[in-house]
C-alpha cells in the first residue's frame, strides 16, 4: 500500500549558512507538514547525527545528505553523510562528483541549475559541462518557488529536454533551500510515495526517489494515476504497456469548487493542453514517457498546481 508522504529535501541549518538550529529547522518544517525531511548543508556533515537523532523523536522520516557546493555549481548528494572535499572538482568534470557521491550511495540532485550567478550570488549558477547525465538522479524543477532568482520555469523545460533525449531516468523534486527565510506553508512540497510498512524508511524514501515515484504539488497533495481495464493502479515511475488506460487527476475539492484546471501532458513529441477537464482523460497513445502538469485558470507558470514524474512505455 503506497502513502504519499510530503518531502522537502533541500534544508540548511546552523550548520552552514541556515540561520535555523536543527532543531528548529526540523520544529517548523514538520509543523507545516513535511513527514519526510533532509539535511543537505552546504560542504558540512555536522548536523546529521543531532538531525537523525531528533527527527526520530519527533516521527519524521530524516534523510542525511549534504548540498556539495563548489565554484561551478551545487549538486546534493542525497543519503551522503561523508564530507567530499568540493575543491577537488573540475569544471569540466562533475561526472568525478557524481561518481563519488553513488560510491557512497547516494543520490546526485542538480540543485538550482538555472540561477544566477556571478557577481550577484558567486558559485550558484552551474557551471559545470555535464557530459554524462545518466549520471546524474534527479533534477530541482522548483527550486525555493522563487522565479526570479531560480528560473523555474527554464528548468522544467530543461528537464523535459533531457527526457526528450532519452534520459527517462531523471527525476524531478521541488526544494525550499531552506536557510529559514519565513515559511508561508504554500510552498510546493514534493510528495513521495513509498509503502510505510517498510522497516527502514529512509531506504524506502531513497528508492522512491530513485523510482520517480514523486508528485510535486503546491501546498496541497493532487493524486495523479492511471488505470487499465483490470483497474489496476500506476503512479509516476510506473512502466505502462496498454494503450487503452484512463489518467485520473483528484483535485482537491476546493480547486474544484473555485479554479478551472488545465492540464498539459507532455510527452516524446508533443505538449498536449487539455481545458476541459472533468476529473479523468482517456489516453489512448502516449510516446516513450509521459509528464502531467495542472495549472489552474491559465498555463502561466505561476499557476502551476501540480507536476508529475514520468509514466514510462
Ligand atoms: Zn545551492
Ligand atoms: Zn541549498
Amino acid at each position: 500500500m503506497i502513502s504519499w508522504l510530503n518531502a522537502q529535501l533541500h534544508n540548511h541549518t546552523t550548520h552552514s549558512d541556515g540561520k535555523d538550529t536543527v532543531q528548529q529547522m526540523v520544529d517548523k518544517l514538520s509543523a507545516g507538514g513535511a513527514r519526510i525531511l533532509a539535511i543537505t548543508d552546504h560542504n558540512a556533515v555536522s548536523g546529521i547525527p543531532p538531525f537523525l537523532k531528533y527527527c526520530k523523536e519527533k516521527g519524521i522520516i530524516g534523510i542525511r545528505g549534504n548540498e556539495i557546493s563548489s565554484y561551478y555549481g551545487h549538486v546534493v548528494g542525497l543519503g551522503v553523510e561523508d564530507y567530499l572535499d568540493w575543491r577537488y572538482y573540475q569544471i569540466d568534470n562533475p561526472e568525478q562528483l557524481f561518481d563519488d557521491i553513488h560510491a557512497k550511495h547516494g543520490l546526485c540532485g542538480l540543485a538550482h541549475p538555472i540561477r544566477i550567478g556571478y557577481p550577484l550570488v558567486p558559485s550558484c549558477s552551474w557551471l559545470y559541462n555535464i557530459h554524462d547525465y545518466s549520471k546524474i538522479d534527479y533534477f530541482e524543477i522548483l527550486n525555493t518557488g522563487d522565479w526570479a532568482r531560480s528560473r523555474n520555469d527554464i528548468v522544467i523545460e530543461y528537464w523535459l529536454k533531457k527526457l526528450r533525449a532519452g534520459f527517462l531516468h531523471l527525476g524531478a523534486v521541488s526544494a525550499l533551500d531552506y536557510h529559514a527565510r519565513p515559511f508561508h506553508g504554500h510552498e510546493y512540497v514534493t510528495y513521495i510515495g513509498i509503502d510505510t510498512s517498510e522497516t527502514n524508511l529512509e531506504q524506502a524514501v531513497m528508492s522512491a526517489i530513485k523510482y520517480q515515484r514523486m508528485i510535486i504539488c503546491k501546498d496541497k497533495f493532487i493524486n495523479i494515476y492511471v488505470l487499465d481495464k483490470n483497474n489496476s493502479i500506476y503512479y509516476p515511475g510506473d512502466t505502462i504497456n496498454d494503450n487503452n488506460m484512463e489518467l485520473y487527476i483528484e483535485l482537491d475539492s476546493d480547486y474544484k469548487l473555485h479554479e478551472k484546471p488545465i492540464i498539459i501532458l507532455d510527452d516524446q513529441n508533443k505538449k498536449d493542453i487539455i481545458y476541459d477537464f472533468s476529473g479523468k482523460i482517456k489516453i489512448k497513445e502516449f510516446s516513450k514517457f509521459l509528464v502531467v502538469s495542472v495549472y489552474k485558470n491559465n498555463t502561466d507558470f505561476s499557476n502551476l498546481l501540480a507536476i508529475s514524474n514520468p509514466f514510462k512505455k
